[in-house]
């Protein structure tokens, strides 16, 4: 099962882990009613908030007002037309309202939304890109939201084989104006998922282990700092917060622009599922474990199990995206073709850009999941015999486990070049479970169940997590081990440049001051 098949199974975390709501005091602040967002002239009523660290603070209509009125974008209260959409993240299990939202249009506006957020006793600041943060951190209850929705552009040189990205573009901009050219940078495998935080923290996709993780494919980036400067970033300029940005997460300020090197990529690809019976599950994950690390860099080669739901057949296989020469794919496949006929071949050449949108979601917010996920060295005999014998089927709910493939040109970046330090994994490793969100299902069933056999059977052969897809129950000092022996530099950028962290709804580098 491919990693984006198996998020929209489990397409949302732990509903049981649920937040304050709007407090009852910001309602009476804000009467029912009040409908449009923030108009030019209009001063709303003052608005009950919190601050990143938990204090209560009111927030003045005016001072609303002067920000509605400084930006292009639109400010959104509670009752605002659009307030309800905004406020959403595609994990249904996050149901949070922000006590503002400023809708972006630049970086101008970013400036003044992070100022405002700054200068009103630093107010909890949730940044919104593509809204996919598993751990809904992209939203808050009684903060400021800043969506980067409205800002939305990519521009593409194909001489300098460079892209231009806006920070809160989509993936599928990106893959669809540089192929126009014949080119292509990594990125994931949703086209709806942000640029803004799947770049930050990594990026994995169908062409890594060929050119790098995203970060790895930067020249340069634009950032709004928590003092609300617009600062370029790149190998010449402000280093340490380039170092910082690639792998930190949204640490350090609101990335504003994103400038990627592009890679000549032909537009046909070889891709598809083979899927075999649970009955092959054992053979299968040995074969893979053992090739898998020795695959050529042009092959991403995911294996993964499925327990559907309603007794349905479980079903193990393989993910593919070839995007070497035709001639090449059946070397490329290695052993696989060894396992003999599947019950489901549908590998063959496709248009990547195609490649890359078909596994998006039409009603992501149907499925309420949990997923855990860590990165793995070597799939040895003690964790295969769990994932083939143990894993367990429910009637309710789907249950699955999948390997995203590493390596390749990911592992040839040393661990300290960038901030994302798990450059030695071959795999990254994801356990999830899903079911319909707002029926009969008992969540804390599904989740406990998830929870217990990863603790128990896969969490020991794991070696940190990937912090886009940071497990709910990640405390601080989980979050601070994982960054390795980079946490010392990070610690220092966050110093540097949020030292009162006023960016926290994230994999968190906390300042020392
Ligand atoms: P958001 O929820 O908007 O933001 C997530 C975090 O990033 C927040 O902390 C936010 O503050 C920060 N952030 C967002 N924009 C900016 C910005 N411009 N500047 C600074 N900080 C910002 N990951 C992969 O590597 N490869 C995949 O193929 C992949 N597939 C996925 C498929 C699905 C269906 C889902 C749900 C997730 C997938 N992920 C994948 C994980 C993904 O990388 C993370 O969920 C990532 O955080 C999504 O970015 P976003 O902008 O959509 O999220």
């Amino acid at each position: 099962m491919e990693r984006r098949t198996f998020l929209r199974s489990v397409a949302a975390a732990a509903a049981a882990v649920s937040t304050p709501r709007v407090g009852t005091l910001a309602g009476m602040l804000t009467p029912p009613g009040y409908r449009a967002a923030v108009h030019v002239g209009q001063v709303p009523p003052d608005v009950l908030a919190v601050t990143g660290d938990g204090r209560e603070v009111v927030i003045r209509g005016r001072d609303i007002a002067e920000l509605a009125r400084s930006l292009r974008g639109r400010v959104l209260l509670a009752g605002s037309e659009g307030y309800e959409t905004a406020r959403l993240v595609l994990n249904p299990s996050f149901d949070r309202h922000p006590a503002l939202i400023a809708q972006v249009t630049g970086a101008a506006d970013v400036r003044r939304a992070v100022d405002f957020a700054r200068g009103n006793h630093g107010l909890l600041l949730a940044v919104k890109c593509g809204g996919h943060s598993f751990s809904g951190a992209s939203t808050c209850d009684r903060g400021m939201m800043i969506d980067l929705s409205p800002f939305r552009a990519v521009q593409v040189d194909p001489t300098a084989r460079r892209a231009w990205v806006t920070g809160g573009s989509l993936l599928g901009a990106v893959d669809h104006e540089a192929m126009d050219h014949g080119l292509a940078t990594p990125l994931g495998t949703v086209s709806h998922t942000g640029v803004g935080g799947l770049v930050t923290g990594g990026g994995f996709g169908r062409l890594a282990r060929r050119f790098g993780l995203s970060i790895d494919n930067l020249e340069s980036v634009q950032v709004v700092t928590a003092d609300g400067r617009l600062l370029r970033a790149s190998a010449g300029e402000n280093e340490d917060l380039f170092w910082g940005v690639r792998g930190g997460g949204g640490n350090f300020g609101v990335v504003t622009a994103f400038e990627f090197r592009l890679h000549p990529l032909e537009r046909r690809v070889i891709a598809g599922r083979i899927r075999f019976p649970r009955s092959r599950a054992r053979e299968s994950l040995e074969l893979y474990a053992e090739y898998a690390p020795t695959a050529p860099d042009e092959i991403q080669l995911d294996w993964g199990i499925a327990l559907p739901p309603r007794g349905e057949e479980a079903v193990v296989g393989f993910d593919i995206c070839f995007s070497g020469r035709a001639s090449d794919l059946e070397r490329a496949l290695g052993p696989i073709r060894r396992l003999g006929t599947p019950m489901e071949d549908t590998l063959e050449e496709k248009d990547y850009v195609e490649v890359q949108r078909a596994g998006d979601i039409t009603d992501p917010r149907a499925q309420a999941g949990y997923l855990k996920n860590g990165f793995v060295t070597r799939i040895t005999p003690g964790l295969v015999t769990p994932i083939v014998e143990a894993l367990e089927g429910h009637p309710e709910r789907g249950t699955g486990v999948n390997f995203v493939q590493s390596g390749g040109a990911i592992g040839r970046v040393a661990p300290e070049a960038t901030a994302f330090p798990q450059r030695d994994a071959e795999f990254m490793m994801l356990g999830g479970t899903g079911w319909a969100h707002g029926g009969d299902a008992d969540p804390q069933e599904h989740i406990g169940y998830m929870r217990s056999f990863w603790g128990e059977h896969l969490e020991p052969h794991t070696h940190g997590f990937y912090t886009n897809d940071m497990p709910l129950e990640a405390v601080d000092a989980d979050v601070a081990r994982n960054y390795r022996d980079n946490l010392t530099r990070l610690v220092a950028v966050k110093n540097r440049y949020d030292p009162q962290n006023l960016f926290r709804l994230n994999a968190n580098v906390q300042p020392s001051g």
